[in-house]
């Protein structure tokens, strides 16, 4: 640290994001990244408008609002992108947190929140999970506090009902409630995007980098009342209007005049995580019932932090976290089907290792 770094960030973490390693070619199933491609058209049309570069892009992103407009059947004002999913959660603490107004967000769940709450002076509560990692709902009732919740949960996977979701925004009348969902397409539960009418104090952030094929585009949006978006542009607007590179932009159109690509490789996802689940628990691995395209694991045969670091040795990375009630489990993101076929042949291969 120089000595000109600001006293108010001295004794900030940063977020520590999965491995990206380039010294060798690792099966990656560790940041949950889609393991397909963009379609062809995205490659296409971003390779055409490369030549435009010399100029500004659209802070209005007036070509991506019509699409996502349709898709959702949502109006016009009613949504604001982003440079990942990550910049709108930043700008919902910037915006809806503050001195009098503290945030409030699970104990295990996306590290990101934390680290926004501290980045941004905001202080927070942190709401333990039931013992099977479900969120009870019960501790979010009427806590006049901004509620961040990961539905479905990372790294859990779990999902709350819309019911649920409901009781929440209902009972938290004066206070935002973001619902990030990240992994929602991957779910059989549904959206809350159709809550927003219902609901002004709703927010529903989603990204381009999961189910979309694009993590490395930087991608995300946020759906709510038409007053919180224009308060989101506000910050957006006061911080870079630029946000969304023309790459990005046009990658991001062409993705949702795909979308029989993207719901063809989500069920592929699903599929190959139900398979992997099932040869998991043959294993006599306990997995939660993951709606995401991930899936948490454990194994009384080997502790978390062991099967992470063979699995790494022979060339499948996978998601370990250090913190205490979660460090028996690992974080596995479902690849292609050869992906997990070779994963789970390595993972039988270390449990007879440890088993002899
Ligand atoms: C991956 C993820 C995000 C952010 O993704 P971006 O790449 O920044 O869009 C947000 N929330 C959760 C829970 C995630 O897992």
């Amino acid at each position: 640290m120089s000595k000109y770094f600001s006293s108010k960030y001295v004794s900030l973490t940063p977020y520590t994001p999965g491995e990206q390693p380039k010294e060798k070619k690792y099966i990656k199933l560790n940041t949950n990244e889609n393991p397909y491609p963009p379609c062809e058209d995205v490659i296409k049309k971003v390779s055409e408008y490369a030549s435009s570069l010399n100029l500004y892009s659209d802070p209005e992103t007036t070509k991506l609002v019509k699409e996502i407009c349709s898709l959702y059947n949502i109006d016009e004002d009613e949504v604001i992108f982003t440079n990942g999913s990550d910049e709108i959660l930043n700008f919902a603490f910037m915006a809806f947190c503050g001195k009098e107004v503290s945030a409030a967000f699970p104990s295990i769940t996306y590290g990101f929140y934390k680290v926004f709450a501290f980045l941004n002076q905001v202080s927070y509560q942190e709401i333990p999970l039931n013992k099977d990692f479900s969120i009870n709902v019960n501790d979010y009732i009427g806590i006049n506090k901004t509620i961040f919740i990961a539905n479905p949960n990372a790294p859990t996977g779990l999902c709350l009902k819309k019911e649920d979701i409901e009781r929440i925004l209902s009972s938290n009348p004066n206070n935002v409630v973001i619902i990030d969902e990240a992994y929602i397409d991957f779910a059989k539960e549904e959206s809350s995007i159709s809550l927003i009418k219902k609901y002004p104090n709703l927010l529903v952030t989603q990204t381009f980098s999961k189910s979309r094929s694009l993590a490395g585009g930087r991608l995300g949006f946020g759906i709510g009342n038409k007053e919180l978006i224009k308060d989101l542009k506000t910050i957006k607007y006061s911080t870079n209007p630029y946000n969304i590179n023309t790459l990005t932009l046009i990658a991001g159109v062409a993705t949702l005049q795909n979308e029989k690509y993207t719901k063809a490789n989500i069920k592929k996802i699903i599929d190959e995580r139900e398979r992997v689940s099932f040869e998991l628990e043959r294993l006599g691995f306990e997995v939660l019932p993951s709606q995401a395209n991930f899936i948490f694991a454990k194994s009384s045969l080997i502790s978390g932090k062991e099967l992470y670091l063979k699995l790494k040795e022979k060339g499948v990375l996978i998601r370990h976290f250090d913190q205490k009630e979660i460090s028996d489990y690992n974080r596995i993101t479902i690849g292609t089907k050869e992906d997990n076929i070779i994963l789970l042949s390595t993972i039988k291969e270390i449990l007879k290792e440890v088993t002899i």
